[in-house]
């Protein structure tokens, strides 16, 4: 049987935790997710039936601040994922040491199946009935399938339901109701430094010699192909989507790559190379595999098979812990997830600084930011990680966790 993200997310935290021989009542509380709301959303479709739809919102922690964490809009949302996603957001926040907790939510939904009014009645209903966003409790973001016209409609019921404008309720808007320069793109970003820091520390080249094949071609996915093309030449020799992947061994035009999914729906058929499917792209003989769709897509049978030398994960849990343990024995380096994307929230952090602020950076501000904190979290991990000879993603979560353990014992238990 197929393991469950939360019970991954829960395998990876043990084994941290036995690492640190971390107090009991301490690994209780992270065991266990501060508040769950599950809601009822009923909405009237265009042909002017109701239909009714679930929302969720996990708040998983708040040790370290107000809780933070996108909103996706998918048909295979669970209450389990959901809850292991705002897991990890808890642990990226504390890796990179932004002052906030973990926190997701998500719409059981296929948006591809829904008009836009709809989308719009539906993320309304689910901001005023979730209950618990405020900039100072709980910020949402983008997720799978949400994108920042979601963020404005957030923003936009927040603030007449409370009856001001509020900026910093919801991070991911656009640029002209308070959103951050960089945003759109800050994942795929923070990625790039994150692997620019990891071939610095690690004496690789990121140049035209440089394989790398990309499962998902989404906000993130996207991004970095264009970054790692564009500032580095790498060959791009694998992408994907859901509906399956393109491979040429010399690489492709990432530029023209992009034309052509936004022309024709999909990566697929683009001019010059050959079918792969997604999961024999996982296998492939490269210097760089990145997942970047969506969880527990690197089981033991590719972990044990997969011919990737480093694995950089774009998405959120896409590797087993079972299968963490077959790429250690074999020494496959996987940059986990909670460092390597944990750009796009940095700039979330940015967008609601300027917000509370109404002070708004230029580019080079927001770059510049964010090149310096994951820079910096990446020293602390890799510092973790030649200290305690462990793997990647175990000295990550020995870096969060121990920042969250420190706020909650300084916070105390109330009452
Ligand atoms: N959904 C993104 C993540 O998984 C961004 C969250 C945010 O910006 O709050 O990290």
């Amino acid at each position: 049987m197929e393991i469950s993200p939360w019970d991954n997310a829960m395998a990876q935290l043990d084994k941290a935790a036995d690492f640190l021989n971390l107090n009991k009542d301490i690994l209780v509380i992270l065991k266990n997710c501060e508040r769950i709301n599950i809601v009822n959303l009923p909405i009237r479709r265009d042909n002017g039936k109701i239909e009714c739809f679930t929302g969720i919102r996990v708040l998983h922690s708040s040790a370290r601040g107000p809780t933070k964490g996108g909103v996706r809009f998918h048909p295979q949302v669970t209450l389990d994922e959901v809850k292991a996603l705002a897991f990890w957001m808890s642990m990226k926040t504390s890796v990179v040491g932004l002052p906030y907790g973990g926190a997701k939510g998500g719409i059981i939904c296929n948006p591809q199946e829904l008009s836009i009014n709809e989308i719009e009645r539906l993320t309304r209903r689910y901001t005023s009935m979730i209950g618990t966003f405020s900039p100072w409790r709980d910020i949402p973001a983008p997720d799978v399938n949400t994108n920042s016209q979601i963020m404005a409609w957030i923003m936009d019921t927040y603030s007449m339901n409370v009856g001001e404008t509020s900026l910093g309720v919801v991070t991911g808007k656009p640029i002209d109701i308070g959103g951050s320069l960089g945003r759109e793109t800050a994942t795929g970003q923070g990625m790039l430094y994150i692997m620019e820091e990891f071939c610095k520390k690690t004496k690789q080249k990121l140049d035209s010699s440089t394989t790398i094949a990309i499962q998902g071609f989404g906000n993130v996915g996207s991004a970095i192909a264009r970054f790692l093309y564009e500032r580095h030449n790498c060959k791009i020799v694998a992408v994907s989507d859901e509906k399956g992947g393109v491979y040429n061994p010399d690489g492709m035009d990432m530029i023209e790559l992009k034309n052509h999914e936004q022309k024709t729906g999909s990566v697929v058929e683009f001019d010059g190379t050959t079918f792969i499917s997604n999961e024999d792209l996982l296998r492939l003989k490269c210097d760089f595999l990145l997942p970047c769709a969506l969880e527990n897509q690197i089981n033991d049978k590719i972990a044990e098979t997969t011919e990737a030398k480093t694995i950089i994960e774009g998405a959120n849990g896409p590797t087993l812990s079972s299968a963490d343990k077959i790429l250690e024995e074999r020494d496959i380096i996987v940059v986990p997830d909670i460092l390597a994307n944990a750009g796009g929230v940095t700039c979330s952090y940015f967008e609601w600084v300027q917000d509370l602020h109404s002070f708004f950076w230029d580019l080079d501000r927001v770059n510049h930011e964010l090149k310096r904190i994951l820079a910096h979290a990446f020293d602390d991990v890799y510092k973790m990680y030649e200290k305690e000879k462990t793997d990647f993603r175990n000295a990550a979560y020995l870096v969060g966790i121990a920042r969250i353990a420190r706020a909650i014992e300084l916070r105390g238990i109330y009452p």
